[in-house]
């Protein structure tokens, strides 16, 4: 080796070295379990599985948003992703946004074992899954099993955490259930049709989504349509999502005495109270639900 040569390649060394002493600190628990998870429900839900271990969940998307269909990926939630060791994702389809990214990473799907609903049109599973308190039960259990295999030392933790949590989802769907039982209508129109699950869980049915495309509001021939099914059915209300637009339910209720609501798909951290967390969030944002329904139907 030439002396210049010998000395471009000490030059570069220290260079090398410089690059790795100057970059960012590594993350906290380096060496632990790191779990990102891609939606805010399943967020919560491995807050709750996590509690009493050292594993601190991160949330990957956390957008004002009604839904995260076609979303994209901002340079902060890549960087979530990135410092994660573990990814645990929705299912059902909700990650077609990302499948890009999920390649060669390990995850952790919570819909396994889940009782899916079709989407016929869309011709695809529904991926609301976590809408109903009796698929949030199986989604925590998958959780728990995931998290074991990845961090065998939390894993009684992790079961135990589990466990309490299902038996408060099944005590929380029953709770939801009587309280909309005395409510003479069943149905309900929703925005955008992500409430197929949560009806089912509560004993009532989707008489009509109002989007029928992604974020759309309803022509004319839509508006009639659903006209005439309020008059059918004696609907007394039509509902929008936070986030979500609600210019058809305004028209709706110039046409026909609706009131308007508002539901939540629980798609971010936004209106939640600042102090709940896991399943005291998810519990609140579904009786919420239930109220809305019950005040806007008697
Ligand atoms: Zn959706």
């Amino acid at each position: 080796m030439t002396k210049s040569l010998k000395r471009g390649a000490a030059l570069l060394l220290a260079l090398l070295l410089c690059l790795s002493a100057c970059a960012a600190p590594a993350p906290q628990q380096a060496e632990g379990l790191r779990v990102a998870c891609t939606t805010y429900p399943v967020f919560l839900f491995c807050q709750t599985v996590c509690a009493g271990t050292d594993v601190e969940p991160e949330l990957v998307v956390d957008q004002p948003l009604s839904c995260l269909h076609n979303y994209t990926l901002t340079m902060s939630d890549m960087k979530v992703i990135e410092n994660a060791s573990l990814l645990a994702l929705n299912g059902a389809g909700m990650e077609e946004f990302l499948e890009d990214v999920l390649e060669d990473r390990s995850c952790l799907d919570c819909s396994e074992g889940l009782e899916l609903l079709w989407n016929e049109e869309e011709g695809e599973p529904d991926c609301h899954t976590w809408m109903d308190p009796a698929n949030a039960a199986v989604m925590v259990n998958n959780l728990a099993a995931g998290l074991s295999e990845a961090d065998p030392d939390d894993a009684d933790t992790f079961r135990a955490n589990a466990e309490a949590a299902a038996r408060r989802l099944e005590a929380l769907g029953t709770a939801l259930r009587e309280e909309l039982a005395p409510l003479p209508c069943r149905s309900l129109i929703t925005f955008h049709d992500g409430f197929s699950y949560f009806a089912r869980g509560v004993g009532m049915e989707i008489a009509a989504s109002v989007e029928e495309e992604e974020g759309s509001e309803a022509s004319a021939r839509r508006i009639r349509e659903l006209v005439a099914l309020i008059d059918e059915k004696q609907i007394p209300a039509v509902f929008t999502e936070v986030n979500g637009p609600d210019a058809t339910a305004k028209a709706l209720a110039m046409e026909r005495p609706v009131r308007v609501g508002t539901l939540s798909m629980l798609m971010s951290s936004e209106g939640v109270p600042a102090d709940l967390q896991g399943l005291d969030a998810y519990e609140w944002a579904l009786r919420q639900n239930a109220r809305a329904i019950t005040e806007a139907y008697t």
